[in-house]
């Protein structure tokens, strides 16, 4: 496994997607042009390009553990600075899912002697205060589960609020070139949902 799987990965992909679609991979070379942003978990089982069916120039892709935005972040405000004001991508997605590990530690405070977890999540915090005010922790296994994807749910919501903290969002939705989306990726049917759709674009003629 490791290293010689991923290289053997490589040598399909080369063979099959990029050789069937030469013309395409040309293109990419000019540049990129991807049509949204994604702010999504690390969670290997959550990669945006296969479950979106996306090809590579698609897809501008920020992924952290717990797809989390925290205020006054380096990484975060310049994956923004480039995508929204560099490429002018103009709809920005933050997508949370089943089964998250990072809301899982959240809500059970499992991160023992970690040195930097603990520091990340705490940009989660208000999510989990919101949820457990609305509904303590359930001892039955089903309603946990339950409990959990409406904390999942919930750091979306959050993570949405803490994206417009920055300017370059801000002002990009208020001018309506930027539409700013929540959506929520069950891992047990593959599918995605709408947690916020955000207001439509000035140019779709849906806004005043
Ligand atoms: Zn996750």
């Amino acid at each position: 496994m490791g290293i010689e799987k991923l290289l053997e990965g490589n040598n399909h992909f080369v063979e099959c997607e990029f050789s069937e679609n030469i013309e395409y991979y040309k293109e990419l070379l000019k540049g990129q042009n991807p049509h949204v942003m994604m702010i999504s978990c690390c969670d290997s089982r959550v990669a945006p390009e296969i479950t979106c069916h996306a090809k590579p120039g698609e897809i501008f892709v920020h992924r952290n553990i717990g797809n989390i935005v925290p205020p006054g972040d380096w990484n975060v405000g310049t994956f923004l600075e480039y995508g929204i004001g560099h490429l002018h991508v103009d709809t920005l997605v933050v997508c949370g899912h089943e089964g998250c590990g990072a809301m899982h530690a959240l809500a059970h405070r499992h991160c023992g002697d970690d040195a930097f977890i603990p520091g990340w999540l705490r940009h989660a915090q208000p999510a989990l205060a919101t949820v457990t005010e609305k509904n303590p922790y359930p001892d039955d296994p089903e309603k946990a589960k339950e409990w959990q994807s409406n904390l999942e749910i919930e750091n979306v919501r959050l993570q949405l609020k803490h994206l417009r903290t920055y300017k370059i969002v801000r002002d990009s939705e208020r001018e309506g070139t930027l539409r700013v989306i929540g959506l929520y990726y069950r891992i047990s049917d593959a599918k995605l949902e709408v947690i916020d759709p955000g207001k439509p674009l000035k140019h779709d003629g849906k806004s005043s």
